[in-house]
């Protein structure tokens, strides 16, 4: 059996529709993958072993973060609280992946419902990174990132809300997209934020990404945000010229906090993308002290919102009471963990009578301003270079009990977040201690081509994507 795990997942398609390989050859490469290493990653919920009498594609393997309905799956979002609970529909994204010949090769794990950098805040355990597995593989999309840079899958989707497709890919090395807010349909998407939430590819490289966008992209009516913008073909933006293009580097993202292995990396991204004829610029986005506290604020008070319907009632888990009060209680007690109840804590306060208009209302005027922010540094320059993440990946426990430092994670991530923009996470670099180093890209709105273009051009000449972990576990 060949070795798919160098191949990209583009090249393993190409293979399949010129049947130069079978969708069983490449079913079984990648289960013996999972066997043989998830047991050390841990990266999936589940692994479907059945195949869907209704799957008559043709077998492109993929992995879907565990907040994404597939019809008749279970859906947990590794909650406890929607123990037992099957979707009862396609996502929108889904309805696409199977249209377009993919297999589902299970569900990935993740933080509870999305909250948190790391994946472990899951009911499940952690995951670990493939890179050295006493690390947390970033989150919440830990799974999903994880299991790509292993190459157990070809390419996974995730969710991004605060960075949670591009944090994880930074810390495991692989490309991770969230797209602009509404260009991808949330519907079937477990909400968290609804006004920040969006899913993406994460995948080795961008010709991977581009192919992946394609098929997921544009307008739904099921989403009553989703944008009514025409998307392009990505493909044609896999471009390897960047010439003339701005670029500007924020200074504000270069302060306190920034470990210097990163700071460096980021300046040789700069470095590589001037020598292929790119402009570099500094710029200034002066609200950016404020997004963290902005974006606590208006995403716990969303979620906190859209977690109301998990009651024991309509979904999963219910903690049997002969009083209905005690029940909801006693069900929300006991099916939520620790970090989602903190959420629901923080949001609730901030949204109650009171406090709305210190706490709630004042974030989306501060939000504002961060938008504005990038309004002003897109007259200056075409595309936004900065650090993904301030540190590497952390090791396990090391930040469970201190949920500030965890929260500052997101720091560089989050106002694409709130100002709704396209933003990418590439591989860029190790540090000393051998771990990747991610940079990221961000863009205007519906300008997904500048990025794929961007990094396309940086991966012709640089080779950090095609690195693959060896996966131990001494
Ligand atoms: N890490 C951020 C949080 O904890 C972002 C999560 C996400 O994007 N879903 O909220």
């Amino acid at each position: 059996m060949n070795d798919l795990s160098s191949l990209k997942a583009v090249d393993i398609v190409q293979k399949l529709s010129q049947n130069q390989i079978t969708k069983e050859d490449v079913r079984g490469f990648f289960n013996k993958r999972i066997t043989d290493l998830d047991p050390y990653i841990h990266s999936f919920v589940k692994v479907f072993t059945h195949l869907s009498p209704a799957d008559t594609g043709l077998g492109i393997p993929i992995g879907i973060k565990d907040n994404i309905c597939i019809k008749d799956e279970e859906i947990t979002c590794a909650s406890r609280i929607l123990n037992g609970h099957r979707a009862v529909y396609d996502a929108t994204v889904i309805g696409k992946l199977k249209q377009a010949g993919f297999l589902i090769m299970g569900t990935m794990n993740m933080d509870e419902f999305a909250f948190g950098s790391s994946t472990e805040n899951s009911c499940y355990g952690p995951t670990r990174n493939p890179w050295d597995i006493t690390r947390v593989p970033g989150g919440s999309s830990g799974g999903s990132a994880a299991a790509v840079a292993a190459r157990l899958i070809p390419w996974a989707l995730g969710s991004d809300t605060g960075g949670s497709i591009r944090q994880p890919a930074s810390f495991c090395g692989v490309v991770g997209f969230k797209p602009t807010y509404g260009r991808v349909s949330r519907y079937g998407l477990i909400a968290f934020g609804s006004s920040l939430d969006q899913i993406g590819p994460l995948t080795t490289n961008f010709v991977d990404c581009a192919y992946l966008l394609n098929v997921i992209c544009g307008h739904d009516p099921y989403d009553s945000t989703s944008a009514q913008v025409d998307v392009a073909d990505f493909s044609k933006s896999l471009i390897d010229n960047v010439e003339g293009l701005k670029v500007g580097l924020p200074q504000e993202y270069f302060r306190q906090g920034l470990n210097s292995d990163i700071a460096k990396a980021i300046g040789e991204v700069a470095a590589v993308l001037k020598g292929r004829g790119a402009q570099i610029t500094n710029i200034s986005l002066p609200h950016t002290e404020y997004a963290v506290a902005t974006y606590y604020i208006v995403g716990c008070s969303e979620a906190s919102s859209n977690l109301q319907r998990f009651d024991g009632v309509k979904y999963g888990l219910r903690v049997k009471s002969s009083e209905l009060l005690d029940m909801y209680k006693k069900t929300r007690g006991e099916g939520f963990g620790p970090e989602s109840k903190r959420r629901i804590f923080l949001g609730t306060y901030s949204l109650s009578s009171g406090y709305y208009d210190a706490y709630y209302v004042r974030a989306l005027k501060v939000r504002t301003l961060i938008k504005r922010d990038f309004e002003e540094a897109f007259k200056q320059v075409d595309v936004i270079l900065t650090p993904t993440a301030p540190t590497c990946a952390f090791k396990i426990g090391e930040k469970a009990e201190d949920p500030l430092s965890m929260y500052l994670s997101d720091i560089y991530t989050i106002s694409a977040n709130l100002a709704g923009l396209p933003a990418v996470s590439f591989p860029c670099g190790f540090s000393k201690g051998s771990l990747p180093i991610g940079a990221q890209f961000i863009g205007r709105p519906f300008d997904e081509e500048i990025l794929i273009r961007m990094g396309y051009t940086y991966q012709t000449v640089t080779d950090f994507h095609a690195r693959i972990p060896l996966v131990t576990h001494g």
